[in-house]
């Protein structure tokens, strides 16, 4: 019987593994070696020096052959973990191919992995989604949902969430090169806590943080953190933000990023140091930390990095004063810095605006595409502007698939039939369907994209919207982005007044028959009734929905709502998520707030100052 050994080979960063019996001849030389190990020793040398080239090299290597690195990819995933119980419940006894796989295992939510997911959590002692035990536990920001998802995480994301962040640094590197520095990343390590059967669980980005990975890549890549681990790691993250902001001040010759993971946290950071940036600078002027400051391992830790500095605290008192509005503030304080760093595409859009106030001329880039269930794509066009921002497809971090939303019916179908990476179609909308090295099969992640070129082979795909986000009463449909472009809308009338929306969320108010929809907005002061009102009739009618509008008209929906919150709702609405387990550097607010989501309905109602009620359609 012939015996079959397994091999990983690597050529130029693409994992193709061979059976001994029939080894193939490859056109280039290749070193053997296992899977894991291969990526480690990558990660290591690129751990140590960064070399933008030869990452690109590699990335156009794995892009021109994506159709066969995803096979292989696939039938290293199912090979690791075919011995786990929910694999082998759909009898793909031995075959790893993509075509058994569709017929095999179904496409499944997050709901149907649930059971197997919490009983990992809970310490089952087999294999139950991957053949290696999973040690981690991910908790997703859950904005959307209202409540944190677990999600499994092993070290294979951390991996794959470095080789992501190496790709997209590579061609950044070659657009906009930065030499020695710092970076001042908004990042934040959630709470951690234990799970029943004594799994660590957190959220993604803070297993990303933890890892001793992060902290060489990012220093390899002359971006380490400005701020001591103890600020980061802080069990207090309005602390951890004031001292962010302090390091920053400290080290703003040597900051050449400014980063967070979505852009929505950077926003939340400058709007806190327009309330604390006088007393950032007596910090640095007397060289002690403000009282504010009650965590003692961060005061012992911001000991070592704050000294009596008036001169620099001048420096900085200076800039302030001499800004209108906060105008340019980031251009100003960092000389240095190159860019902004951080997802700003979906749901982060809206935040674009204010961002570019503090930013002045300092460059946005949208950073890469993923989630707690792994990454998808990169960001390999920095030039381009945050709005046209697209992901190119990584093909060897996860197997991918893609369930038209052309076709409404397939995708709510039991068993809907997803295309694969390479046989997407330009222009056609899709949702993004996951296989991971962490137990997802088939998972079905709710995310809307559309494809908007290829790169060789794979996939370049633009970010739309969460699927399930949906305004709906009766046939009208309106998304996400729907809801974003009439908040766009309506917000211009109240720049008039030299306001603007801090932020925003919606809701259907089903409790009278019609129901109507209810947009709540946070202003940044008080408008007039006037305006208020003018801005209820733009949101009506700025939702261009046929169903809607025909609804409207026939008054089968009633009149849009639009809710003033009292300032500071959102920070509430944030305090809560960071409770329930999430970072600030993770939050993406709830762009609608349904009857599963009740806390946040309440912090909202609770908060209301204004109504007003539509007159549009008569
Ligand atoms: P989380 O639940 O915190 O893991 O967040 C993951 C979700 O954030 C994804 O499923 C997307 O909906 C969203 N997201 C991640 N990256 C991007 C991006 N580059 N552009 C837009 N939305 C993104």
């Amino acid at each position: 019987m012939l015996k079959v050994f397994f091999y990983a080979l690597t050529f130029c960063g693409i994992h193709v593994y061979i059976y001994d019996c029939f080894s193939r001849i490859f056109h280039c030389s290749c070193t053997l070696i296992s899977h894991t190990s291969k990526h480690k020793l990558r990660n290591k040398k690129m751990e140590n020096k960064f070399d933008s080239e030869k990452v690109i090299q590699e990335f156009e290597c794995l892009t021109k052959d994506a159709k066969r690195v995803q096979t292989e990819t696939l039938k290293t995933i199912l090979k690791e973990n075919c011995e786990a119980e929910y694999l082998k419940k759909w009898h793909l006894d031995g075959r790893f191919d993509p075509q058994t796989y569709s017929c095999c295992v179904p496409v499944v939510t997050h709901k149907d992995l649930d059971p197997y997911i919490q009983k990992i959590a809970d310490g089952a002692s087999y294999p139950v989604l991957t053949g290696k035990p999973i040690t981690t536990i991910t908790l997703s920001s859950g904005t959307t949902q209202g409540k944190p998802k677990f999600v499994p995480y092993n070290d294979e994301l951390t991996e794959t969430t470095m080789q992501i962040y190496r790709t997209s640094f590579a061609f950044r590197n070659r657009a906009f090169p930065i030499g020695n520095g710092k970076a001042l990343s908004f990042i934040f390590g959630s709470k951690q806590f234990t799970t029943k059967g004594g799994l660590l669980a957190g959220t993604a980005t803070t297993n990303v943080y933890r890892s001793a990975q992060f902290k060489k890549t990012m220093k390899a890549m002359n971006t380490p953190c400005c701020s001591p681990d103890e600020v980061i790691f802080s069990p207090d993250f309005h602390q951890s933000l004031y001292c962010h902001l302090l390091c920053g001040l400290i080290f703003h010759e040597e900051i050449q990023i400014i980063s967070s993971t979505f852009a929505h946290s950077i926003v939340h950071s400058f709007r806190t140091f327009e309330l604390v940036w006088e007393e950032l600078c007596s910090d640095i002027r007397t060289g002690v930390l403000s009282a504010r400051i009650t965590v003692q391992s961060i005061r012992t830790a911001m000991a070592k990095v704050l000294t009596p500095n008036p001169e620099l605290a001048d420096k900085i008192y200076n800039k302030c004063l001499g800004l209108t509005e906060w105008n340019g503030l980031i251009q100003e304080l960092f000389p240095n810095c190159k860019y902004i760093y951080a997802i700003m595409t979906g749901s982060m859009e809206p935040y674009l605006k204010k961002l570019r106030v503090y930013a002045g001329r300092v460059r946005l880039l949208s950073a890469d595409y993923g989630a707690s269930e792994g990454w998808i794509g990169a960001n390999i066009n920095p030039d381009l502007p945050p709005e046209m921002t697209s992901y190119t497809v990584l093909p060897n971090i996860g197997y991918f698939e893609f369930l038209p939303l052309t076709n409404v019916d397939e995708m709510d179908s039991v068993d809907p039939k997803p295309v694969g990476l390479t046989d997407v179609q330009l222009g056609e909308e899709y949702e993004v369907v996951v296989t991971n090295f962490a137990g997802l099969y088939r998972y079905r992640l709710g995310d809307v994209v559309k494809v908007i070129g290829f790169h060789n082979a794979t996939p370049k795909l633009q970010f739309v919207c969460r699927r399930n986000l949906m305004l709906t009463i009766n046939i009208d449909k309106n998304t996400e982005k729907d809801l974003q472009l009439s908040v766009e809308a309506a917000a211009k009338l109240l720049a008039a007044e030299k306001l603007e929306v801090v932020d925003f969320t919606s809701h259907v108010d089903l409790t009278n028959d019609p129901g109507h929809y209810v947009v709540f907005w946070e202003v940044s002061g008080d408008a007039s009734d006037e305006i208020l009102k003018k801005c209820c009739n733009c949101l009506d009618t700025s939702f261009v929905d046929a169903g809607y509008v025909s609804s409207r008209k026939v008054n089968a929906i009633a009149p849009l709502e639009l809710r003033v919150l009292r300032r500071g709702t959102f920070q509430k609405i944030l305090d809560h998520y960071v409770e329930l387990g999430s970072a600030l550097n993770q939050f993406k607010t709830p762009r609608y707030v349904g009857p599963s989501n009740p806390k946040v309905l309440q912090i909202l109602c609770n908060n209301v100052v204004k109504c007003y009620i539509s007159s549009s359609f008569g």
